[in-house]
């Protein structure tokens, strides 16, 4: 018999569900859970969403909640803000849809991530233990309980505040590196974020996809500081990444190419589900690459000069990304690299014994990916918490280079270039790869029977299963 029935409720976008579906595996396989998904969308590119979820078990099943519009949110408007009303406006559909489901099983948890937090009234309407997942780092969980007391005690965006913010048990923080939608305090965005950051401690629990190796400090500060700063129970069940093929997309083509490269010479580059450079960007990066005279994987994507956040609502590029690579490149370039449009299999990839290096925006799941597999970074931060993460990597687990970016907003390719010779042929590139075999490593124990996170995953079930009972 099953142990309950959880109902999840995703944030829109790949990056969300991706790690909530292989959460929802565990707590079948681990726990003998059943869980639906409730899944809050606008109707659009949800091709790559379907297929994960048609991909689950049988005991894992799904509702796509009705579309909602957002005609009317200015087309400039931020992604999150975009994100925050698709979630608003489908309240009255997950109040239903779990309603419904309350009535036919012994539901006794609802789960949201980053920006579901509004669904905690209708968990407390149906005496349901309201859970967060949350998909970052134990630094970007303090920066958001620590948000209201920086929103009151500063006036000036946070990217000019002289001193970095010193978080609890985290590598120092300057404001220019905080998550982006905190860049503009008169921003919507900004203001419906600060409101949906301060339920956050109104969660039973959460649990967060990193593991206690990975930020120590941050974590024990959770520990010390929770009765004083009146926190729910935060726990480390990562690294959560996505196990098995989740589209088939370019997967014979890169997989059979990389078979072809010597061990380790290969740099994937790749920007996430919703990452876009520029044309000027793109081109420096192509050029980048053929100077570099190293291996590559490059993921591309039709170049966008206003946003970086581009594709985030659908990662299939409108027009087709070659056309926009340095003329007579794909020729000069064919031996030592392939380049592949909208999308890879990256965690085949980043398994695969050919790839040497990660050029990355940062992404939390392609990090905890790079983690899982011992593969060192070059970290190009674009958006979202990003820039947050890369400070993770560079400055405090030494994973990673950040890139530099000069006065034009733009990475010049000699710089590119000097980064993925280094990384994949340098001395200094062997001192990152040590270093995150180490954190592989440490992954494995905070995985294996009795280690940290399967503990704390553990815990979690428990509680579940004696709600209500
Ligand atoms: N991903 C993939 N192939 C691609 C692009 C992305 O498999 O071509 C997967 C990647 O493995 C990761 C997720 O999509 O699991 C991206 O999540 P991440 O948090 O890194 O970035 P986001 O897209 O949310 O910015």
């Amino acid at each position: 018999m099953a142990a309950g029935h959880v109902a999840i409720v995703p944030s829109p976008g790949l990056g969300h569900l991706i790690p909530l579906t292989e959460l929802a595996k565990r707590l079948f396989v681990h726990h003998n859970f059943t869980v639906t998904f409730f899944i809050p969308n606008d109707g659009t590119n949800l091709t790559l969403q379907k297929k994960l979820l048609e991909a689950l078990p049988e005991t894992i099943s799904s509702t796509f909640l009705p579309p909602i519009n957002l005609d009317d949110v200015p087309p400039e408007s931020m992604m999150e803000t975009k994100i925050a009303l698709t979630l608003t406006r489908s309240l009255s559909a997950i109040r239903d849809s779990v309603k419904a489901l309350a009535e036919s099983t012994r539901l006794v948890a609802l789960v949201v991530d980053v920006f579901g937090l509004e669904a905690f009234d209708v968990a407390n309407e149906l005496n349901l233990l309201p859970y967060l997942f949350f998909p970052s780092t134990a630094m970007g969980l303090w920066l958001v309980f620590e948000l209201p007391k920086l929103d009151e005690t500063t006036t000036c965006e946070y990217r000019d505040l002289p001193e970095p913010v010193r978080l609890p048990g985290c590598v120092p923080l300057h404001g220019k590196d905080f998550v982006e939608i905190l860049k503009d305090r008169s921003n919507v965005a900004y203001k419906a974020f600060l409101r949906i950051g301060k339920r956050y401690k109104s969660a039973a629990g959460i649990m967060i996809n990193s593991f206690a190796d990975v930020e120590p400090g941050a974590f024990k500060a959770f520990k010390e500081h929770r009765q004083s700063h009146g926190l729910p129970p935060v726990y480390p069940i990562g690294p959560v990444i996505k196990t098995g093929s989740a589209s088939g997309l370019g997967e014979n083509e890169c997989l059979s190419w990389l078979d072809d490269q010597p061990i380790g010479s290969v740099l994937f580059v790749s920007f996430g589900t919703g990452g876009t450079l520029t044309s000027e960007q793109m081109n420096e990066l192509a050029l980048g690459l053929e100077m570099s005279g190293v291996r590559f994987l490059w993921v591309t994507r039709s170049p966008n000069e206003t946003s970086k956040d581009a594709a985030f609502f659908g990662v299939q590029s409108s027009t087709d990304p070659l056309r926009f690579l340095p003329q007579g490149f794909w020729e000069r370039t064919k031996e030592v690299g392939l380049v592949v449009t909208s999308w890879a299999p990256q965690v085949q990839i980043l398994s695969h014994g050919s790839t040497g290096g990660f050029l990355t925006h940062c992404g939390w799941n392609s990090t905890v990916e790079s983690i899982v597999h011992g593969v060192p970074l070059i970290a190009w931060p674009l958006y979202a918490e990003q820039k947050m993460n890369s400070v993770l990597l560079a400055e405090d687990l030494k994973v990673a280079w950040r890139v530099k970016v000069n006065d034009k907003g733009i990475v010049e390719r000699e710089e590119i270039a000097k980064y993925a010779k280094g990384l994949i042929e340098g001395d200094e590139g062997k001192l990152l790869k040590k270093k995150m075999i180490e954190l592989k490593e440490a992954s494995q124990v905070a995985l294996s029977q009795d280690g940290s996170s399967t503990k704390s995953l553990a815990e979690v079930a428990q509680i579940w299963k004696g709600h209500k009972n």
